[in-house]
């Protein structure tokens, strides 16, 4: 290739990608390869108004690099929301490593990849996501400080599962609330898919409060333990959908709601741990608020394991961690209540309260 036409090339990927950083103010974008190692990986810094930008870092097998570079873009503008939904002080970032994370993943490609991550001096925290598990963090960890979900042994957090399910549980009983001015989850029918670290804390919740839980996983090992040490009902996974309930908790997989499972959920209410559980957020949100049901935005429903990493960075400690997600029964109250005050989707709701505290906590950071 001639030298004249490598400049073509690089000018025309990099208006596009300008352009793209633009659309939703990325402040950002970090590409890092290293040819020893074979690292492929976008560091995408959406926003830092509240502080520095946190979110995991995923591997994965994209198709091509623009495919890699808007999934970093749409994942770090989630935690931005996310983040600031939640009431930390930190703002919102996400990496991705192109690659299969099964064949590809090296001790000498993470702690490259940690190397980067620690370039940015802290402008970026990373932790783990799909693809990237702790052991990979210990590497990375190795060159960078700015890692968190570490488990306790390496001075993190540990599992932040219980305090995942804990906000679950919170933003549930906010929603109950919500639809029937009591917030008592006794006797209600609640159908819970996927028990795994999450499912079962929120199920042991569930089942102290008296409500009638129904549970499905596709592992039987799995549904046998839960059957037999909390005493709930278990169905096949294609089966959860048609139970009676009340609640509808994902618990596994995103995008399970869609025009195909609204059409036989018959719940008041939708919340859950999941991430993306609206298939498509603008024809989903909507849907399920002219079907009468509440949708608790996941994002705010979830943020627990989020605040157990923000805990990590200002100092651990597991209560706090807990007490900070209780308060997400609070921020579901104002999510429902801006919700029904402007006739919009809860997950709109949410997504401007989450704006609303990025401008004006930056407003006052210009004053003395
Ligand atoms: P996990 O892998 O421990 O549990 C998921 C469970 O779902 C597993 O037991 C799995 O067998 C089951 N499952 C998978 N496909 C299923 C299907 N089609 N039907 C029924 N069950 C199915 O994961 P987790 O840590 O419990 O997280 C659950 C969800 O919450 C995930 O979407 C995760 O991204 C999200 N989340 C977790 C945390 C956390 O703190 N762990 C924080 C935020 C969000």
């Amino acid at each position: 290739m001639s030298e004249n036409s490598v400049k073509v090339a690089v000018n025309a990927s990099v208006n596009s990608v300008l352009s793209a950083l633009a659309e939703n103010n990325h402040e950002q974008v970090l590409f890092c390869q290293d040819a020893a190692t074979g690292l492929k990986s976008i560091i995408a810094i959406h926003d830092t108004t509240l502080g520095p930008a946190v979110g995991g870092t995923r591997m994965w097998t994209y198709a091509s690099e623009a495919e890699a570079l808007n999934d970093a873009l749409r994942l770090s503008r989630g935690m931005t929301y996310k983040n600031a939904l939640a009431g930390l002080n930190i703002g919102g970032g996400k990496a991705v490593i192109i690659g299969d994370a099964r064949k590809d993943k090296t001790e000498a490609m993470m702690r490259r990849y940690g190397r980067f991550v620690n370039s940015l001096g802290g402008k970026y925290i990373t932790a783990e996501d799909v693809g990237v598990g702790t052991r990979d963090m210990e590497w990375v960890h190795l060159e960078t400080e700015h890692v968190v979900g570490l488990p306790d042994y390496m001075g993190g957090g540990g599992d932040p599962s219980p305090v995942t399910a804990y906000g679950v549980y919170m933003a549930m009983k906010a929603s109950q609330k919500k639809v029937s001015g009591s917030d008592s989850l006794k006797g209600k029918k609640i159908a819970v898919q996927g028990i795994g670290h999450v499912g079962e804390y929120l199920v042991a919740h569930l089942v102290k409060e008296g409500a009638e839980v129904t549970v499905t996983d596709i592992y039987e090992d799995r549904l046998n333990h839960v059957v037999k040490t909390y005493g709930v009902k278990a169905v096949s996974p294609d089966k959860i959908y048609d139970v009676p309930m009340d609640i509808y908790s994902p618990c596994a997989l995103g995008a399970t709601v869609n025009p195909e499972t609204l059409a036989k959920l018959t719940c008041s209410i939708i919340c859950g741990a999941a991430n993306n559980q609206l298939q498509n957020e603008a024809r989903d949100g909507e849907a399920v608020m002219k079907a009468g049901i509440l949708y608790a935005p996941d994002f705010m429903a979830n943020a627990g394991g989020i605040i157990n990493c923000y805990w990590e960075i200002v100092g651990y400690n597991r209560d706090a961690s807990m007490a900070q997600a209780e308060q997400i029964y609070q921020t579901a109250e104002r999510i429902f209540a801006l919700s029904s005050q402007e006739n919009i989707p809860t997950y709109l709701a949410a997504n401007r309260l989450a704006e609303q505290r990025i401008q004006q906590l930056g407003e006052i950071k210009k004053k003395f």
